[in-house]
This record gives structure tokens, sequence and C-alpha cells, in this order.
């Protein structure tokens, strides 16, 4: 072999910090406080408070390997713990506020926290899980709003705490494959898992999360993350907008339709990234005031986390001109794997076909690679058909969870199970029908809720529409629908089967429909489908009773 002879220069975070400094020091960070106030910063600035943020970790105690954790909205100074922690060595661990405050007892315990940083309007929030953490010593509390009350002896004032160092660092020179941050899944079946990103794995992601086919992060754009940064690292786009130098938009907590489209309008937002849910509201809210918002900067809503129904899609783009980016990941993916791009070669297909491309999950991302495998194991063609569970690898899938729990997700031949039930079609194109266990099995047929889910909220009517399982006494398990309805609009259980007949096999159409004012979520945002069965998993049976 004739070896490559180039550098073997280390891939690590701490090249973003460097380069943000040299290169784009003028550009502009805006973070909204809770009381909605913004506060102006630049990359410049940002360097030199990450540099001292670092410096304080290092009095602190904070040595190589040790986490910190986070307990924030997303803001400045959450992206300071960020860039700071990992390149002085040690680990950020992002804390998701919505989560039961056992959970975060339990996942703050099983990473083994050290630090803590919290913003003081979720201080009433880490007090009722303090006492179950035993390993976090130090906590700086992020002057985010007023303080009410005196600090406990453990809580530190984030300012106070940085003041004292300098703004340079000697960052160390690091190990690209040693740790950078630690993710926890949302966990809706068992205990969350830890899934270690290396800062590897992280540098690798965000090249390509700013690849042109893919995210495409560019200087010149204003990123806004509407997505968390505890979940799966607002997907890369914080790291990615420090590469690229782009100006950042943190939202703090408003996440509401109106506080996000004020934001998007006065920052002239390029690139905003959210979950399905933040885009219904905020589509349902610009078809009642068409105009009001100038939206004309945005390049780019990138949309994931769960299924964009097509309606959703074609709204946007038909009646705002807004382009939406379809997007697949997940913890265990850093979390970007797949993405919907109209291949060029399809791109003179009639509006349907494009939409169907848009509308799938996509093909997979450079240097990630996808297959489908049928329950014994066997690898499934890609004929648009069948249906087999998704797996996937490349550099940023876990090849393990943290202390080895889960070892079942892995395969033998290097590929994650992801759990998610798929078809694919020639050209590569991925459609999620389901999550494994969300599958409705109906005697012996299975049913996609996902397909079904689509279908009924292109109905005008319909803001949401979650299709789950429920118990049958014949089949097993049938379809049930629940439907969140637009303000002011009404719709009927025939109504609603007489707009999606025609799309699907008659067994597939759901057996009833409950209404509801919204329908459960998880931490993250996803249809909360274990809620929706056990408030009416025994609805048909208890019909069949009535009947
Ligand atoms: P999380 O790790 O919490 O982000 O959850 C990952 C899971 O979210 C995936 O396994 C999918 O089931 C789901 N998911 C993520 N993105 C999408 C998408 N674009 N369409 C459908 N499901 C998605």
């Amino acid at each position: 072999m004739l070896a490559g002879r180039m550098m073997d220069f280390p891939l690590t975070l701490t090249h973003f910090l460097e380069r943000a400094r040299t290169f784009f020091g003028r550009n502009e960070i805006v973070s909204r406080l809770p009381d909605k106030t913004l506060v102006r910063s630049t990359y410049g600035d940002f360097y030199r408070r990450t540099a001292k943020l670092a410096g304080a970790l290092h009095r602190l105690g904070v040595r190589p390997g040790d986490r910190v954790a986070t307990l924030s909205w997303n803001h400045q100074r959450h992206l300071e713990v960020y860039l700071g922690a990992p390149a002085m060595g040690a680990v950020v661990h992002t804390l998701n506020l919505r989560l039961h405050p056992n959970e975060l007892g339990y996942i703050a315990n099983h990473a083994e926290d050290k630090v803590v940083v919290v913003d003081r309007s979720l201080l009433p929030l880490w007090r009722k899980f303090a006492d179950q953490v035993r390993s976090v010593r130090h906590v700086i509390v992020v002057p985010d709003c007023p303080a009410q009350g005196e600090p406990t002896s453990t809580e530190i004032d984030y300012e106070e705490f940085i003041a004292p160092e300098k703004d340079e660092y000697p960052w160390p020179s690091l190990d690209e494959r040693s740790a950078a941050m630690i993710c926890y899944t949302s966990g809706t079946t068992g205990n969350p898992k830890g899934v270690v990103y290396s800062h590897r794995s992280t540098v690798l992601h965000t090249l390509v999360v700013c690849n042109a086919d893919t995210i495409g992060v560019r200087e010149a754009d204003t990123v806004l993350p509407v997505v968390p940064m505890f979940h799966a690292a607002a997907w890369g786009l914080p790291y990615a907008a420090v590469m690229a130098g782009s100006k950042l938009v943190f939202p703090g907590p408003h996440l509401d339709p109106p506080s996000l489209l004020d934001l998007i309008a006065a920052e002239k937002v390029t690139i905003a990234a959210g979950v399905p849910t933040i885009w219904l509201g905020i589509l349902q809210l610009l078809d009642q005031h068409p105009g009001k918002w100038n939206l004309s900067a945005i390049r780019s809503t990138v949309i994931g986390g769960s299924a964009a129904p097509p309606a959703l899609i074609d709204g946007f783009k038909s009646r705002h001109g807004i382009d939406v980016t379809h997007a697949w990941g997940m913890t265990e993916t850093n979390p970007v794997g797949t993405l919907a791009r109209v291949k060029h070669a399809l791109s003179d297909r009639d509006e349907a076909t494009k939409l169907g491309c848009k509308a799938s999950q996509g093909y997979a991302v450079p240097f990630v690679e996808q297959r489908h495998v049928g329950e014994d194991g066997t690898i499934l063609p890609w004929d648009g058909e069948t249906m087999g569970e998704l797996e996937v690898r490349g550099p940023w899938v876990a090849s393990s969870y943290f202390s080895d729990e889960g070892p079942d997700r892995f395969t033998a031949d290097g590929w994650f199970k992801t759990g998610d039930v798929v078809t694919i079609d020639r050209e590569g194109y991925l459609r999620i029908t389901d999550r494994s266990k969300d599958v409705i099995k109906s005697g012996g047929e299975w049913i996609s809720s996902v397909a079904l889910e689509n279908a009924l909220m292109s109905h005008p009517a319909v803001l949401e529409a979650a299709v789950f399982a429920a118990r049958h006494p014949k089949w097993t398990e049938r379809p049930l629908a629940a439907i969140v309805l637009k303000e002011g609009k009404a719709a009927t259980r025939d109504e609603l089967n007489a707009h999606i007949e025609s799309k699907f096999a008659k067994f597939w159409l759901p057996d009833d429909y409950v209404f509801m004012a919204q329908i459960p979520r998880t931490s993250t945002g996803k249809f909360l489908k274990t809620k929706l069965r056990e408030l009416y998993g025994d609805h048909l049976e208890k019909q069949g009773a009535a009947e």
C-alpha cells in the first residue's frame, strides 16, 4: 500500500471557534430573552466569552471527559457551553427541559453530570430534581430573568463565574475521537439512552449539513434554530452556523407562531428549522393573515423530527412561496441522516410526483448509508412497496449507547437498527410508514399510520391527525384517528372517510375518529401514541360491547 501523505489534522470543534473569531468576528448573534427583549452580540464577543467560560470551568476543576450539563432554552450563553465545554476537553450534556423531573434526575445521574448550567427561568424545574442528582457539584445560573429570592450555596451566577477569566484560553489539542456531547434519546418506551457524539462525528456532520444539496448553511444566511438545542443538538445547526459564520437568531422560550413570525420577519431569517407541529401552527396563522409578515428573506424552512404532511409542504409553497426541506434523523445519528430534495433528473416530472419526493424522508446524505430489512433479517428490494425496518451506518451514526445499553439495536455487520418502518423506491427515496412499535397490524396486514395521517391532514378542516392502533376483538388491531380541527371548522367521521377513501384499500380506513383539543405530545413535539393507546386503546372494544 502507498500511504497518503497528508496532514493528520484533528477534526475538532476548537477549529470552529478559532475560525469564527478569525473571519467572522463582526457577524451577529441575537438572543431573545424570556421577557422578549433581544440581546445582540457578535462572534467576536462570543469567542471571548467562550474562552472565559473555558477558563472558569477549568478553575472549577472540570477536567477532560467531565460532563457539563445544560438546562437551557436556545440562546447565546447556551452556545458558549456548546463550544466552550468540548473545546476545553469536557463534554456538554443537554438536558431536555420538557421531561418529567424524575426522568431528568435519572438522566443527569446516568450521565454523571458534574456541573449544570441552568437558566434562571428554569431554576424551579432544576430544584425539583436537584436532590436526586448525586454527581452535580456546581450549579451555574444564567441570569436570563430577574432573580427571585436568594441563590442556594451551590448556585453561582454565570456572569460572575466567567468575569475574572482572560478572554483567551490555551485550548488543548484533543483527540478527534474524544466525546464532545451527550444527548439522551427521548425514550417513550424504557429508559432514555445516552448517545455520545465525538468531535469527529460532529465536525463531519457539520460539513455535510453545510453542503449545498443538504441544508446548505452559508455565511450569508441568518439561521433560526426553533428546534431546541436539547433536541439532538438542534439538528447540528448551531455548529453549522458557527463554522460557516452565519448570523444566528435564538428564539428563547417563545415558540408560539406569532412570536416566531415576528422574529423571522424582523431579523430577516433565511433558514429556520423545527418540528411539523411548529410549522402547522405557523401555516395556519399565515393563512389567516396573508401578507402580514414579510418573509421574503426565507430561503428554506427545514422540517423534521416527525413526518411533514404533504399538505403542509404544499401549503407553504403554493400559498406563501416558502420552500420546505424535509429531513429525517435521530438522536443516534447526530442527527441528520436523510433529506428530501427533488433530484435534477426528476425536476421535469409533474407537480404531484415532485411533491411526493419532497414529502418523502428523502435519501441518505453523503457518508450515511441506508437499507431496509425484513423481520427475518433479509435485505429488501428498493421497489417502493416492500416495508421493512430502516438500518443506517456512517461516521455520525452511533456504534453503541453510553454504558452499552441496548446492544440489540446494532447489527453484527455494523448497521444501526432505527426502529422506523419504511419503503424505499428505485430512486432511493425512503418513506417512513411508522415507528415499528406504532405499526397497526390488522388481521395480519400492516397499515401505515403516517400515510393515513398525511391524507387526513390534507382535509381543509383538519389541523392535526394522529392515527394509532386500537384493540379489536376480531382483527386484533384497527386504526383509530385522533383529530384536531382548525379553529372554527367542522368535519364529521363520514366526511373524513370520504376525503381519504379513494387513496386507500377499504380495510385501511379508520374504524372511528376521536376529536380532541390537542394531541398529546412527547418532550420533543411528536405525537405521543403510547398515550393515545392508553386513552383510547379499548375504544372499539367498548363500542362493540355497546352495540
Ligand atoms: P429523536 O431521536 O427523538 O429525534 O427521534 C427520532 C425518530 O423521529 C426517528 O426514528 C423517526 O421515527 C422520527 N422522525 C424523525 N424525522 C422524521 C421525519 N422527517 N419523518 C418521520 N419521522 C421522523
